[in-house]
């Protein structure tokens, strides 16, 4: 199989088919722009099976995703896209690189969600961008921003609702956009959707379960992972 790219956890392969992709989940963890890094056996396999389940739910609701099929232990096969290079985030609760920009207090509840948009330059290290910026760099056309964040919003309604049912409170997440070939006129969510990319806290005591876990040594990052996939199946299930 011919390797199209390799990111910090995923990589992507050509397939037969020239509009689909397989895209395998690494077991490799970086945070701070690459700067840690450490590998977790399965946690591949687990973020895999979560991207599954969440965008399983998303097109059931709607929302357009690069989505086609399981594929395996840690791949799934995607829609081919050229992916926008911004990183749209989401927020329902100050964490992260808001409560340091801002000096708002972690863990408190945003009167309403707050949507962020980075570039995704590794070497600017991701910088938050205005509309303007992105309207200069020519990250997206306007009308494709829009149904960008308009999508952001709707998957942020959806996912808070269905991680609370499973007991997680979705404190912030991170998403990306794609143009479908051949044509690149929709736009479609495609990346992941995982802890790796979700601040996930347990409702009951507020403990961190998600990548942070990593990036601020706080615990075993797959006793979170597990726990994560393991309240995601009982609620998909009940
Ligand atoms: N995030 C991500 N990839 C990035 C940056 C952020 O998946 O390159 C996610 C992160 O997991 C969190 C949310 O986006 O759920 C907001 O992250 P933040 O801006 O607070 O940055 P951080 O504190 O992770 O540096």
């Amino acid at each position: 199989m011919k390797l199209i790219y390799e990111g910090k956890a995923k990589r992507l392969y050509e397939t037969e088919e020239p509009n689909e992709v397989l895209m395998e989940f690494k077991d490799d963890a970086t945070a701070f722009n690459g700067a840690k890094k450490a590998s977790f056996a399965d946690k591949g396999r687990i973020n895999k099976t979560l991207s599954v389940l969440l965008y399983e739910m998303l097109e059931n609701e709607g929302v357009p995703t690069h989505f086609l099929r399981d594929h395996g232990e840690n791949s799934i096969i995607v829609r081919r896209v050229e992916i926008v290079q911004i990183e749209l985030v989401m927020r329902n609760i100050v964490a992260g690189s808001l409560a340091k920009r801002t000096g708002l207090p972690e863990g408190q509840k945003l009167r309403q969600p707050i949507i962020e948009t980075y570039y995704k330059d590794d070497q600017l290290g991701d910088p938050l961008v205005t509309d303007e910026h992105i309207r200069e760099l020519n990250l997206a056309r306007p009308d494709e921003l829009e149904k960008i964040k308009r999508s952001g919003l709707k998957v942020n309604n959806i996912l808070t609702r269905f991680f609370g049912k499973a007991g997680l409170t979705l404190v912030d997440f991170k998403l990306e956009y794609g143009r479908l070939f051949p044509n690149k006129h929709n736009i479609v969510l495609a990346d992941e959707i995982s802890p790796d990319t979700c601040r996930l806290w347990d409702a009951a005591t507020g403990a961190k379960m998600d990548k942070d876990l990593f990036r601020q040594d706080l615990g075993d990052l797959i006793t979170g992972y597990s726990e994560i996939l393991t309240r995601v199946q009982n609620a998909l299930a009940s």
